[in-house]
């Protein structure tokens, strides 16, 4: 088939490569003249290693980056809220800390490599689903295929009956260079109530050096006043979140800092009848739960399975959906239902959090429930992958 995929992100990429591979035409129209990853770092979750490996770039990419093994979120008083060690679940069992150019680079090589033509510099203004779907590029061209995917990330308006709502908090976040005694393999955060939140996951080794990436939580209505103040004030709220971390932000300059906010979408079904939304297009979520690039890449081997059968092209998207309906639902819920835990400003939620948290996160059925969901395993509330 010719497939057109709008949008040079990771689900796109990864996509484009699977099906490049299997013989069809495919072309990836990018709207940036220069595409390039966007933000700093994130965690990718062992089934999303998988299909690294399938595309045969996993090896690359992991020799730089930091196996995490534990995510850990506390107070500055020192009080548990989270404390999850992969290994509870299976020997060895890790995520991977990446900064976002080194898996973005590997997916753009691997889609390169089996035949994919990125077309940076097009904006896709439209599409039009039917027999033969078109995107009408911003400039008034219109390409036609035969299947067309958008993948064009959380904020698109390239979709018609998808729920989509802004958080209205979201973050800043940078890179940061991490001293030699910064413990590598843990993913940790400290709270405070539910308005700050400062997490810092090891995201590898860059020139020679161990980085990580640096998120601090913001509401999107005080940007403006963030600006504003001097940016001494946010060194003291680190310094006061996790003393720590203070040397890590000492030397910032404020334009180091990038707002990044999330939506939470849902399309549901993502297509209709050779239009498919994949990616954070068609499941957005906020990113607490650290599976949106895991997501975005199962979504691509699912599809290249789906594609492989025989049948009319609307019945084959029926059966994409079935594979990767539970799995994509359970984690838009599970992270709707979580954000608001570490970032709201519901009065009273982040007191009840710190004193339940902990306690409850020891029972072993809900710190088991809580890892399988930690690394992608789960399917639905009852169900989950098998893990090892
Ligand atoms: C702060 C932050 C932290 C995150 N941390 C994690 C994490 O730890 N772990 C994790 O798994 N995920 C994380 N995510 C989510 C993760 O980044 C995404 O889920 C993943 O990269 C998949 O994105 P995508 O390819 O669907 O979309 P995107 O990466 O948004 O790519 C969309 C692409 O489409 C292009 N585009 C958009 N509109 C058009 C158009 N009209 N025409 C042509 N091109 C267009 C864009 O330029 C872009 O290149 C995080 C996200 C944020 C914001």
């Amino acid at each position: 088939m010719r497939i057109g995929i709008v949008g040079a992100g990771i689900a796109g990429l990864a996509t484009a490569a699977f099906l490049a591979r299997d013989g069809h035409a495919v072309e990836v129209l990018e709207r940036a003249e220069r595409p390039s990853p966007m933000g700093a770092g994130l965690l990718l979750q062992p089934p999303g290693a998988r299909v690294l490996a399938e595309l045969g770039v996993l090896e690359g990419v992991a020799a730089v980056a930091s196996r995490i093994t534990r995510l850990e979120a506390r107070t500055p008083g020192g009080r548990t809220l989270l404390d999850l060690d992969y290994g509870l679940l299976a020997p060895g069992l890790h995520g991977l800390g990446l900064a976002r150019a080194a898996i973005w680079s590997a997916v753009l090589g691997a889609a390169e490599r089996s035949g994919a033509v990125l077309m940076p510099g097009r904006s896709v203004a439209h599409v039009r689903d039917g027999e033969a779907p078109v995107a009408r590029l911003e400039n008034g061209e219109e390409r036609t295929y035969d299947l067309l995917l958008v993948a064009a990330g959380t904020h698109t308006a390239l979709r018609a009956a998808a729920q989509s709502r802004l958080y209205p908090w979201g973050c800043l976040w940078t890179t940061v260079a991490l001293p030699p005694d910064w413990p590598g393999h843990v993913l940790g955060q400290r709270c405070v109530g539910t308005g700050v939140m400062l997490g810092v996951p090891p995201t590898g080794v860059a020139e020679g050096r161990c980085i990580g990436a640096l998120y601090w939580s913001v509401r999107n209505d005080r940007m403006a006043s963030w600006h504003r103040a001097p940016l001494a004030d946010w060194h003291a709220a680190v310094a006061r979140a996790w003393p720590e971390a203070e040397a890590l932000v000492a030397d910032l300059p404020r334009e180091a800092l990038n707002h990044a906010t999330y939506r939470d979408v849902w399309a549901d079904p993502p297509h209709g009848q050779r239009v498919l939304l994949i990616g954070d297009a068609a499941h957005g979520t906020s990113p607490q739960l650290g599976q949106g690039t895991t997501q975005a890449l199962r979504d691509a081997v699912a599809l290249r399975d789906a594609l492989r059968a025989e049948g009319p092209v609307p019945d084959r998207l029926r059966a994409y959906w079935a594979m990767r309906r539970g799995r994509t639902a359970y984690y838009r819920r599970a992270s709707r239902a979580l954000t608001p835990v570490f970032q709201s400003a519901l009065p009273g939620l982040g007191a009840l959090r710190d004193v339940f948290a902990g306690p409850v996160g020891r029972i072993g059925f809900v710190r088991r429930q809580a890892l399988l969901t930690l690394v992608g395993a789960k399917t639905g509330v009852w169900s989950a992958d098998p893990v090892g």
